[in-house]
């Protein structure tokens, strides 16, 4: 959904600044935003604030996501950024939805790229909003080295990823002394659409895995693990639209995996937790609504 992209509307108005001195000693200081720094735009070029939205509703946005997106002239979001979080914009500020859900692709990330140059050259502070934590699948370096190469002054700042989310939303830890002594986010979507899953990230049953961007290769992920040794029995957690009022979750073993994904509809973002450490997890062994009290 396009909310503006003739990019001819007004940007925001009264109340907000361009180029606020703020952000020049953003870009002074950095926060550790070192190629920001090596390559500073003018005010009149603008900013880019690449700000992590985490995974949903807008008790998980951090104060640095919401500071810029109070002083956002311009907003690119991904399409899992909830209507609640885009309502904190300035009203008259550029929203473009430049996201997408899976396979279903909505904007190349080249004219993704091409928008933030292109409004930060402008003179505006343009905001790039994604989904969770920018740096974890989040293509974030892709966004930098483009901007970087354009001259264009940025910064990043992180988000809460989903895993995190719901992790303390349902009550399971992601390491566990003895039992998880490390935790691995990968996916099962490789750019090619096949699945590439190293031994040593799956073989090991101390190690938690969480896997994004995966539930439509279940069947593959569980022959690989199986293959490696798991046991079929490896506690494994469901979650869909973790984060938000209305994620749900399921509790299953690895032996159940596919057939699970496959007989519910399973259709929002959904993350794979597999092993030991999500038989913590409380949640019912049947499908469940989010506690949200
Ligand atoms: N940068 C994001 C991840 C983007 S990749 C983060 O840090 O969370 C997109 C994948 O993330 C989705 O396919 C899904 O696997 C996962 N994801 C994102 N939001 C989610 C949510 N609210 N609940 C469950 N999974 C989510």
């Amino acid at each position: 959904m396009l909310h503006d992209d003739s990019l001819s509307s007004p940007a925001c108005g009264g109340g907000v600044e361009q180029a606020s001195p703020s952000w020049g000693e953003a870009r002074r200081d950095g926060g550790g935003a070192t190629s920001a720094i090596q390559s500073p735009s003018t005010p009149e070029q603008g900013f880019v604030t690449l700000a992590g939205a985490g995974p949903g509703d807008a008790d998980l946005l951090t104060l640095g996501t919401l500071k810029a997106l109070q002083s956002a002239q311009a907003l690119l979001y991904d399409a899992l950024v909830s209507e609640d979080i885009l309502a904190l914009a300035p009203q008259r500020c550029i929203k473009i939805c430049v996201g997408k859900r899976g396979d279903r692709l909505s904007v190349p990330q080249e004219k993704t790229n091409a928008l933030m140059v292109r409004l930060a050259r402008r003179g505006l502070h343009v905001v790039r909003l994604k989904g969770g934590d920018p740096s974890v699948f989040g293509r974030v370096e892709e966004e930098r080295d483009h901007l970087d190469r354009h001259g264009i002054a940025h910064k990043t700042l992180a988000g809460v990823t989903a895993a995190s989310a719901a992790a303390a939303q349902f009550s399971f830890p992601l390491t566990h002394r003895g039992e998880a002594r490390s935790v691995t986010f990968l996916t099962g979507r490789t750019k090619d659409g096949s699945i590439d899953l190293r031994d040593a990230s799956v073989a090991d049953p101390e190690m938690s895995l969480v896997f994004y961007m995966s539930s439509h290769n279940a069947q593959h992920i569980q022959a690989r693990l199986l293959g490696a040794g798991r046991s079929p029995a490896t506690p494994v957690v469901l979650i869909e639209n973790a984060g938000r009022a209305h994620a749900r979750a399921r509790k299953l073993t690895l032996r159940d995996l596919p057939a699970t994904v496959v007989a519910e509809a399973w259709d929002g973002p959904v993350l794979m937790g597999i092993g030991d450490a999500f038989a913590y997890a409380r949640m019912a062994d049947t499908m469940l609504a989010a506690r949200t009290a």
